[in-house]
């Protein structure tokens, strides 16, 4: 992509009532746009990095043999009387709405229900278990404070999945398989040491939940930390858990962070409610056990710019950076050499933003680090004559001069 065709804008300032830093950034660099506070739109940029973290979760969701697919946004008030949650003393996050002929909806703030409905049309016997499904879907909540940027949205993407099973014992296996499978998405996504197991309230079949918890200084949660244990717990439980877990609540570190995955066992509670069930080999009829798996997508990647930007911008890691490598132009004979050089990479299937545009160099150094683009190629007039370019790692800083034969062999090395 040429920047002389990216429509977006790089701004030196952040919209004065934005005061988190992962949307002053993210604003100011062009990768989303603020429809209102808790709504953002995702722009090119932005979009190129959502769907990279949504590839990584795909792709892990789709090692534990889970099925991807999207449920609608519009719900029925009935499915969520049946649990007794339509009532918004119960959920305060509802938004709601109506049909021309006054029947209410409910907008998705959550599918479990809707997906148990659903699944009554397709599980009838024991060989139709176990069974995994996903989505990434924009859910919306009516969110009382909306100041983190895109850490909490009123309208976000997340990634939800519900595993049916025939017992509490296979639902466990599941779940113990899930939070493998968690730990790699966020391994991949440069967030795993700093991400824990936590203890948390809200499991309707065992006692605790579990939430993955990334420290964080702008998150808005608080856990207790055994770090020689690996253990983690939730404020909200730390009383039960201590208790339960054996641990002095002396030995645990108080840290800020902010929660990026919680997954639930239910146990059979949802299923008997909403009267989903299956026949056994014997031909008895059986309760079903389901559990329920979420990551906050746009929640992550606020994270992430949180955790790895510096005083000149973002520094996004590689494997979800929207491109690899930002190449700059400089003089008449840079910009015919850069032209070829953007050629080369493309057809190499490198992902190369060109900043092609007459602009001042200093201007495009400082658009290239706001950006954060791992690696940025400099070709200039000079180095054209010295048969160099120049090649900078936007999270050290150092410039190495590399002669151009040499450029596309560095670029495609696998980083470490
Ligand atoms: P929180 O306690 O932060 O309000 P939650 O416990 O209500 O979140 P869940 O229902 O567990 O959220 O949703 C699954 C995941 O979706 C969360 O772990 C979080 O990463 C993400 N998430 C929840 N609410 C938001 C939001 N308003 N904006 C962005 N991401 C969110
Ligand atoms: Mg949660």
């Amino acid at each position: 992509m040429r920047v002389s065709h990216l429509f977006t804008k790089t701004l030196k300032n952040a919209p004065a009532d934005e005061v988190a830093k992962n949307a002053q950034l993210l604003i100011r660099g062009g990768y989303v746009y603020k429809e209102m506070a808790g709504v953002y739109a995702y722009l090119p940029l932005g979009l190129r990095v959502v769907e990279k973290i949504k590839q990584v979760v795909r792709e892990e969701m789709n090692a534990i043999d889970s099925n991807e697919l999207i449920m609608a946004s519009l719900q029925r008030r009935e499915i969520w009387e049946k649990t007794g949650r339509w009532s918004d003393e119960v959920v305060d996050v509802w938004f709601k709405t109506r049909m021309q002929d006054n029947t209410e909806l409910g907008l998705g703030w959550s599918h479990e229900e809707p997906i148990v409905e659903m699944m009554k049309q397709y599980v009838h016997s024991y060989k139709d278990l176990p069974v995994s499904l996903y989505q990434f879907q924009a859910k919306m909540r009516n969110e009382l404070r909306a100041k983190s940027g895109i850490m909490r949205g009123r309208e976000f993407v997340m990634k939800d999945m519900y595993s049916f099973h025939e017992n509490a014992e296979a639902l466990e296996k599941y779940y113990n398989e899930s939070i493998e499978a968690y730990k790699r998405v966020y391994d991949r996504l440069g967030i795993g040491d700093d991400t824990y197991v936590t203890f948390a309230s809200g499991g309707a079949f065992t006692k605790f939940s579990h939430e993955f918890q990334t420290i964080c200084d702008a998150g808005e949660d608080i856990i207790y930390l055994h770090r020689e244990k690996n253990i983690a717990v939730n404020e909200e439980v730390i009383d039960d858990a201590v208790k339960e877990l054996g641990i002095a609540r002396e030995e645990l570190e108080r840290v800020k962070t902010a929660e990026v995955g919680n997954i639930f066992n239910f146990g059979s509670q949802k299923t008997d409610e909403m009267g989903l069930h299956y026949t056994d080999k014997e031909g008895k009829q059986q309760s079903l056990y389901i559990g329920s798996y979420g990551i906050g997508v746009t929640r992550v990647m606020g994270v992430i710019v949180e955790k790895m930007s510096d005083e000149r911008g973002m520094v996004w890691p590689e494997n979800i950076a929207p491109y690899k490598v930002y190449l700059v132009s400089i003089g008449e004979k840079g910009s015919k050499k850069a032209d070829e050089i953007y050629e080369e990479l493309k057809k190499r299937g490198v992902e190369v933003l060109y900043d092609d545009r007459d602009e001042r160099p200093g201007a495009k150094f400082a658009d290239a680090e706001l950006l954060g683009i791992p690696y940025r190629v400099t070709v200039s007039d000079r180095g054209v004559e010295a048969g160099e370019c120049e090649y900078t790692a936007r999270v050290t800083g150092e410039t190495e001069r590399i002669p151009y034969d040499q450029l596309v062999t560095i670029i495609d090395k696998p980083s470490i």
